[in-house]
């Protein structure tokens, strides 16, 4: 909050994307805010999308859901990935529905008294990563949870591609739906279609999307959703380097000429990670470029004309696209924006006004 930095969130722009999206697929509509929203700030965003018309929130773990769940959430609630038979109860009483992935949960789950806990089976059609990639194995597990007394909620799979091979996705598709028909349940949730499914394919199988990055308008850069998020920075220190003068750690600039250099209160302890060196900042109407080594708090910009202390700089936004910096990292949006850490104060914005800031580490909010 005393610090010059922030990622600013702009809660209208997701509340528009879920309802675009929402049209687009046309079924049940399920966000995923694991990993705290993408970074964005699970509570807000969970707020967000349930007013805008989401049906379920889905996370990564029991922590997770639990943050949502305490704090402010009381709807449907599925955790995607690993939960341990310890926690049982646990799920129980906090309605919270688990991922069936694999014989050895479903044996241990069942060990323990797990009647009325909700479970969702997940298939494996070729991600390799969690889920029942045998049928029988998979019909046995259905048998094994009803018998023990679970409420069989629904039935999923994850796509590996895509975003980039069609073929691939169909036969996902194909072995998901072969899944479905083997069970001969009337699961009330059957979902498969992450952003980019939800967004490019015509999917005749389930009954809900799934997505998580489309919510912030990142997701195959498409014109008819909104961006989102943007980082920002204040300038706190300008000055002017001779010739042949070197800037950070390392000396690894040198500067060529008589030059401006700005210093910004953002580093790699943020997640503005040290690959941005090199990278071009937006300073009030121009363009700047990240100098020398990327410190633990701080970094250096040359700026192509002077401006003042106290200048607001756009790290990512509607000048830096997020997916550009993605392809320039050698990455993905996701990690850029999920980097960005608690030390971060996330600013949220409602019809053009700030409504919250919060910063994770202080503990406060501010209204
Ligand atoms: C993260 C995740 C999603 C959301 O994917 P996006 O590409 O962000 O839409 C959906 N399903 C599962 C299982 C996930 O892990």
């Amino acid at each position: 909050m005393y610090r010059n930095t922030w990622m600013q969130i702009d809660l209208d722009a997701i509340a528009d994307n879920v309802k675009t999206i929402h049209q687009i697929c046309g079924k049940k509509f399920i966000a995923v805010l694991k990993a705290n929203a993408y970074g964005s700030g699970d509570r807000m965003i969970a707020k967000t999308v349930i007013d805008a018309g989401a049906d379920m929130i889905a996370v990564s773990s029991l922590d997770e859901a639990i943050v949502l769940r305490n704090e402010m959430y009381e709807g449907e609630l599925l955790i995607l990935g690993n939960t341990e038979a310890a926690d049982c109860r646990m799920m129980i009483e906090k309605n919270i529905s688990a991922a069936a992935y694999s014989m050895h949960w479903v044996t241990e789950m069942t060990a323990q008294d797990c009647r009325g806990l909700k479970v969702h089976l997940k298939v494996d059609t070729g991600m390799n990563r969690i889920g029942f990639k045998d049928l029988d194995e998979l019909v046995q597990a259905k048998k094994i949870l009803l018998d023990a007394g679970c409420i069989l909620e629904g039935i999923f799979t994850h796509f590996a591609c895509s975003d980039t091979d069609i073929d691939m996705t169909q036969r996902q598709y194909a072995r998901f739906a072969a899944a479905v028909k083997a069970c001969s349940y009337p699961f009330e949730w059957i979902h498969c279609d992450n952003s980019e499914a939800t967004l490019y394919f015509k999917d005749p199988v389930s009954n809900a999307c799934r997505v998580g990055i489309s919510l912030y308008g990142i997701a195959g850069c498409r014109k008819d959703l909104k961006h989102a998020l943007s980082l920002y920075t204040r300038l706190f220190m300008v000055k002017k380097v001779k010739a042949g003068e070197t800037i950070g750690y390392g000396a690894t600039y040198s500067a060529e000429h008589d030059e401006i250099i700005g210093t910004l209160p953002i580093g790699y302890a943020d997640g503005w990670i040290r690959a941005n060196q090199g990278r071009q900042v937006y300073a009030d109407g121009m363009y700047a470029t990240v100098v020398g080594r990327v410190c633990m708090d701080q970094c250096m910009i040359q700026m192509p004309q002077y401006k003042p202390e106290g200048t607001i700089v756009e790290l990512f936004g509607p000048h830096i696209s997020l997916c550009e910096m993605a392809d320039q990292l050698h990455t993905i949006p996701y990690e850029i924006i999920c980097l960005i850490n608690s030390r971060v104060t996330r600013v949220y914005l409602s019809n053009g006004k700030e409504v919250l800031k919060e910063n994770a580490r202080l503990d406060i909010s501010e209204q």
